[in-house]
């Protein structure tokens, strides 16, 4: 099933997001904690693909098997950064045929080593690229791409990236997923800006549990999001209680989630990072709030 089918629906929904394994010892754990999540069924869910490429066959066979074991539609996240174009065509043949409708394409992280080097030879510059190519190969993909509410770390101001966002979408992105963020207000007035921008398609905010303390500094290093004093009192009260930074960061995520839907947001996507319980809790938290 196509996504942007999907979010023709009125119905307020959730999504969740799991990660492929690492290495081949752990895969067998994490493809059992993905189908605790498809049982939940979720709207939709996402699987990552690894930076580099490491576990790209892992991100095909977790979203192929949620979608044939559990009928949940999925949709499988595929990188550019410093590939080859025949390595990028052959992934894009393997999503092919793995059944797979749904394509978020991303350009993927720099690490250190990749921002030093020469990028003029390279195939795949930015996401955009990605997204042309995939519309070229005619297979008739629902193309997602990422947004940044508090803009991409890269960008120099706001009005460049949402440039940039308009060329992804006019090139065929279908929906939009944002950055995870903790502060409601910076999406509000980040849909505000991209609408003025011309841009129409649905965007999706994404939403990450904060469930141990560790997370959260891994989380701003990577997104850059502002923590919002709120957030910061409750790190500070339960961060060295186990049972109650769990308890407290599910029930932050709870609360943006109905703030969302309040505010008129259709479809929530949850990096639920490989948690069963988490997004089991969170999903019985809006229990009557979900239709
Ligand atoms: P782009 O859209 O290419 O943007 C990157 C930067 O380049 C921005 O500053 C943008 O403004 C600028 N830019 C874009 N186009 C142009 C242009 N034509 N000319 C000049 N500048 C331009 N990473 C993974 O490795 N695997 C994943 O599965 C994954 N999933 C993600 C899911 C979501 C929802 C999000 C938000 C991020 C995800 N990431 C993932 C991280 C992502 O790869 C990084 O954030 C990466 O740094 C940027 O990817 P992008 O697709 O947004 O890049």
């Amino acid at each position: 099933m196509k996504l942007s089918e999907l979010f023709k629906n009125e119905k307020l929904t959730l999504s969740f997001e799991v990660f492929p394994p690492k290495t081949d010892t752990a895969f067998e754990s994490v493809k059992h904690a993905t189908e605790e999540i498809a049982k939940l069924r979720p709207y939709f869910m996402s699987v990552t693909y690894g930076a580099g490429g490491g576990t790209d066959r892992y991100t095909l066979e977790i979203a192929k098997n949620i979608k044939e074991r559990y009928g949940v539609p999925t949709l499988a996240h595929l990188t550019c950064v410093s590939s080859t174009r025949e390595t990028v065509l052959s992934k894009i043949e393997a999503i092919k045929q793995a059944g797979i409708e749904n394509v978020m394409a991303l350009r993927g992280d720099l690490t250190p080593e990749l921002e030093k080097s020469d990028r003029s030879g390279w195939a795949y510059k930015h996401a955009v690229d990605l997204i042309r190519e995939l519309k070229e190969s005619g297979a008739d993909f629902c193309i997602g791409g990422a947004c940044y509410p508090e803009i991409h770390p890269e960008s120099q101001n706001q009005k460049e990236d949402i440039l940039h966002l308009k060329e992804k979408v006019d090139a065929g992105c279908s929906f939009l997923t944002t950055q995870m963020f903790f502060d409601n207000n910076l999406l509000y007035n980040f849909l505000y800006k991209i609408r003025e921008s011309g841009i129409t398609v649905p965007i999706i905010p994404g939403i990450m549990p904060i469930t141990n303390a560790n997370q959260v500094e891994r989380a701003i290093k990577l997104s850059g999001s502002f923590m919002p004093q709120r957030f910061k009192a409750l790190v500070d009260k339960f961060g060295s209680n186990p049972a109650a930074m769990k308890q407290a960061g599910i029930a932050y995520a709870t609360d943006q989630i109905i703030d969302l839907f309040a505010n008129g947001i259709k479809n929530v996507h949850v990096y639920s990072m490989n948690k069963p319980d988490v997004a089991a809790a969170i999903q019985n938290n809006l229990s009557d709030i979900l239709e």
